[in-house]
């Protein structure tokens, strides 16, 4: 609560600065009694002391909170709440009960209004203050009707080191007691996995598949993984269900032992026949990543069939896809409006994974070209293509920054209308320089991270104008932010 003597927090907010001089003289590390004012990008708070900023975790505009400092530069500093005293009116209670230590929906203390509130201004500032481009009005963010159990994928991992929560951690214990979980890696540690007894982010059966092979696991004495020694048999659990209600699963373990795997995978199948595929992959590597693995089917198709706006796209274990079919597909509506296609362009899908928006404007567009570093993805997209009976759209692999030369444009055609897609990273300048040259009338650019976003609108600034902004929600409770852009040749 507020100290006595200090009853109101606009009054309290003007006496910060004598306040937070006489505690930076005491303890320079902690500000106490910080009034949190405005959200800052990844999921951050701010306040604004003497013209500083200081970026927060773990707390949300309107709270009251002593703060330890971590970097500390002449115009901003970070740090993280270690004490609350007066909460925000704006917070709701989280509806999960790993909340706060799980770190995966970190936003859920907010109401979801709130969220996309913030998630435009975040938009909005980004490519404001970035940018400082000239632009429209924004379109109101559209949010997710559905905002829990909105993923089709979920990845657990089995570790035998679960990471203790701090009411349950003994220090006269080893540092971490042999225990085992199946859950989720916590933020900042490769090795601290979460014990997960209920996620609200996949639509069951998720959370029984999950809770069935930890008590299978759990009472047969099976490994949990090791990530220190590499040691341990189960390593981790993928869960794939799309709208419809396919279910795959794919569980990975560390080596083979065909007895045992085949006594639990029946056991599963078993528990819960309306699982459509079962799959299982062995993992000897260090790391975790299936790309390079084979992944078995022991039972059904082995792979899911999505349906998006009308088209049918076809999900293995190891390919990529939107985790959010529910938005992805509004997404998509978007960069089809956007594009504004009347049947005769040349559309180029760049960064196209699984060639998934090429196919879904393709209906508009005299030709698709495709373009994708992952051979996989681009395997998928041929697929995809042939399950739609799309004859007009190529899909090819590779890096697009030297896929996409000027021979590659002459054998395909000049550009009408460039979709790209690029990850958080954004786009090279080697790309964008290709795409001002190659005088493209419009580019649709979908984006992930307003930041990089606003970077390359200004290096395409010269040559193209921001005419519409959207961004989309795709992962409520999340900092996450989506934002496509419809720019127009000078
Ligand atoms: N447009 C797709 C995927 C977007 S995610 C969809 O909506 O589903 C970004 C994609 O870019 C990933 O599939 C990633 O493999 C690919 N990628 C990353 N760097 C790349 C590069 N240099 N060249 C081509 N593709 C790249």
């Amino acid at each position: 609560m507020l100290p006595r003597g200090i009853p109101h927090l606009i009054t309290f907010a003007c006496t910060l600065p004598r306040i937070l001089f006489y505690t930076l003289a005491r303890d320079p590390e902690i500000l106490r009694e910080v009034l949190v004012s405005g959200y800052a990008a990844e999921g951050r708070s701010l306040a604004r002391i003497e013209g500083k900023v200081v970026f927060i975790e773990g707390a949300v505009p309107g709270d009251l909170v002593d703060v330890r400092i971590g970097k500390n530069k002449k115009d901003w500093a970070e740090g993280k709440v270690i004490r609350f005293h007066q909460y925000s009116l704006h917070r709701v209670e989280p509806f999960c009960s790993h909340f706060g230590v799980c770190g995966g929906c970190k936003w859920q203390m907010l109401p979801y209004d709130q969220q996309l509130q913030f998630k435009q201004q975040q938009v909005q500032d980004s490519l404001e203050r970035i940018g400082k481009l000239d632009l429209p009005a924004l379109n109101p963010i559209l949010g997710a009707a559905r905002t829990s159990f909105y993923r089709n994928k979920l990845e657990f991992t089995f570790s035998n080191r679960a990471w203790l929560p701090e009411e349950e951690y003994d220090p006269q214990q080893e540092a971490f007691p042999r225990r085992d979980a199946l859950g989720f890696h916590l933020p900042g540690g490769f090795d601290k996995v979460l014990d997960i007894h209920k996620c609200y982010l996949q639509e069951d059966p998720s959370n029984q598949i999950r809770d069935t092979i930890r008590v299978y696991a759990l009472e047969h004495g099976l490994s949990f993984y090791d990530i220190r020694t590499g040691e341990g048999w189960l390593r981790n659990l993928v869960i794939r269900i799309c709208r419809s209600g396919e279910v795959l699963v794919n569980l990975v373990f560390h080596h083979d032992d065909r007895e045992q795997r085949e006594l639990l995978l029946d056991h599963l199948i078993r528990q819960l026949p309306s699982i459509n595929s079962v799959v299982y992959t062995i993992n000897s590597k260090a790391n975790d990543n299936l790309s390079d693995q084979q992944c078995i089917t022991y039972r059904g198709p082995g792979y899911l069939l999505e349906q998006l706006g009308g088209f049918q796209f076809r999900i293995g274990p190891k390919s990529f896809f939107q985790t959010n079919s529910y938005q992805g597909e509004k997404l998509y509506e978007v960069v089809r409006t956007f594009a504004d296609l009347h049947g005769e362009e040349t559309v180029y899908d760049l960064y196209c994974g699984t060639g998934t928006i090429g196919i879904f404007v393709s209906p508009g567009a005299r030709r698709v070209i495709g373009v994708e570093l992952l051979g996989e993805a681009i395997e998928d997209a041929r697929e995809n293509a042939r399950i739609n009976q799309i004859g007009h759209a190529q899909f090819f692999s590779g890096d697009v920054n030297t896929i996409c030369n000027d021979l590659f444009f002459q054998e395909h055609g000049a550009p009408d209308l460039v979709i790209t897609d690029p990850p958080r990273a954004g786009m090279t300048s080697k790309l964008m320089d290709k795409l001002i040259d190659m005088e493209s009338p419009r580019i649709v650019y979908v984006s992930c991270n307003p930041a990089t976003q606003a970077r390359d609108l200004v290096k395409l600034g010269d040559h193209y104008t921001v005419e519409k902004v959207q961004p989309v929600d795709m992962f409520p409770h999340t900092q996450h932010i989506e934002n496509v852009v419809l720019l127009l040749r000078r």
